[in-house]
């Protein structure tokens, strides 16, 4: 005799930081949720599991504070009190062509608002898998969703195991090869950028001041991001054959490489674990939803990290569909009924999709050492440096802080 299915009103596929996060904005506003993830908690909180760390916007932020995870998150948050970007052209180096965001021109009080915070994806996985361990969540891993069934009365979804979990609506947060996606049939558009980027953590002597540098080189951007504890997150992009090329040097010509772009204002580095190769691409789904189904984060739309949104955009879907779901719950409706899933993608599909654009188009303008385009896009950093008022519109849609923002990015509550 089959084994009964888990019976739940919101199942999500994937525990990354996306589908996490759902779970406990939903959990809190009393809605009944199961997260499946392929992975087990331990394998992904592991440090050689992901050495990423993300520029976190101050609303995402704002966001997980409302669900608690401040004081576990707030020892490991970098602020990010100026940006320094710089153009740069091949084999000459970075140019003098800069642009400055400081945060202070926004709010002049030593305490106030930062331009975001640098926090290691490790330290985010552990706050959002200590809160649902706390919250009424129910995380099965290691469970793989193999398969699904929509039919009028809800979603049958069947885990790699063969057990099934009965839901009114399947989110699949699985990222950027979402298995549910592929099953919907729902096609991608986008390409690879002839790039990787090759990540690793480094120490250094001097304080960084919450000081993050991007330099534009014509093989992708560079940059260095302030950590806690005196170290930078580096993103170093290249061709794929040079970045394996760097994967593959010993820790001393690594570091002796890395050491000529990073320079010297620093003092001294050396390296603080190890290097992870991440190859790029633009990847948008043509919808975001199905019959009972929804899709968040890189599962939907997978964008260049070039200017740090990627999560951010992910974390404004949960935001938008946790609002979704908990509003239709109120009135009487299911979750997974076709009127949530209608505004989460008109909610949604627009700026998701213009964000992954607008990056798609900032890397092509300055990965590139084209005569022309190169004067062109300096004149356009020294304009923007010149108005303060462009400067101030940068760092407040870098912030997250505009358009139709759901509550919980606002830092409010969902309520039950
Ligand atoms: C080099 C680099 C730097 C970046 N920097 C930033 C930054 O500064 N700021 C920012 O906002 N973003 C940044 N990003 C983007 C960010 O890392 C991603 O957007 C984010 O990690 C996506 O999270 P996710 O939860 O949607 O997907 P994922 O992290 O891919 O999680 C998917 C989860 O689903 C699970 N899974 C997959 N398939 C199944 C299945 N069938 N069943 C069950 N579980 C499944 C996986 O095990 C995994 O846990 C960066 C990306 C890169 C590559």
């Amino acid at each position: 005799m089959s084994e009964a299915p888990i019976n739940t009103e919101v199942v999500i596929a994937g525990g990354g930081m996306a589908g996490l996060t759902l779970g406990l904005a939903l959990s809190q506003a009393g809605v009944d949720v199961v997260v499946a993830d392929t992975e087990i908690p331990a394998t992904q909180l592991a440090p050689t599991y992901d050495g990423r760390a993300c520029a976190i916007a101050y609303a995402s932020f704002r966001m997980w504070e409302a669900l608690g995870l401040g004081p576990t998150l707030q020892p490991h948050a970098q602020r990010i009190e100026k940006i320094l970007v710089t153009d740069g052209r091949a084999r000459t180096g970075p140019s003098l062509l800069s642009l400055a965001f400081d945060r202070r021109e926004l709010d002049a009080r030593p305490d106030g608002e930062a331009l975001g915070y640098m926090l290691e994806n490790r330290w985010t996985r552990v706050a959002l898998n200590e809160a649902a361990a706390r919250a009424d969540l129910r995380l099965i891993a290691p469970a793989a969703v193999v398969a699904h069934k929509a039919d009028a009365g809800g979603v049958t979804v069947t885990l790699k195991d063969g057990r099934a979990v009965r839901a009114s609506l399947l989110v699949s947060a699985e990222g950027r090869r979402s298995t549910i996606r592929s099953q919907e049939g729902i096609r991608t558009a986008g390409w690879k950028y002839n790039q990787t980027a090759v990540v690793c953590t480094v120490a250094h002597e001097k304080p960084h001041e919450g000081v993050a540098h991007e330099y534009f080189l014509p093989s992708g951007p560079f940059a260095m991001l302030p950590l806690t504890d005196n170290r930078m997150n580096i993103v170093w992009t290249e061709t794929p054959a040079i970045s394996d090329a760097l994967m593959k040097l010993s820790e001393a010509d690594f570091l002796s490489e890395l050491r000529a772009r990073f320079g010297d204002h620093l003092g001294a580095i050396s390296m603080a674990g190890p290097r992870f190769a991440y190859p790029l691409s633009l990847q948008l789904a043509e919808k975001f939803v199905a019959p009972r189904t929804a899709l968040i984060g890189d599962a939907a739309h997978g964008v260049h990290p070039i200017a740090g949104q990627g999560l951010n955009v992910g974390l404004r879907d949960v935001a938008a569909l946790a609002e979704c779901i908990v509003d239709a719950t109120r009135v009487g409706l299911e979750p997974g009924d076709a009127q949530v899933l209608s505004r989460y993608q008109t909610w949604r599909r627009f700026d998701s999709t213009s964000m992954a654009l607008v990056m798609d188009g900032f890397n092509k303008v300055f990965s590139n050492d084209f005569g022309p385009l190169r004067q062109w896009r300096g004149r356009g950093m020294a304009l923007i440096d010149a108005i303060p008022p462009a400067r101030k519109f940068f760092m407040r849609e870098a912030a997250g802080g505009s358009g139709d923002m759901p509550k919980l990015l606002k830092g409010e509550a969902l309520g039950v």
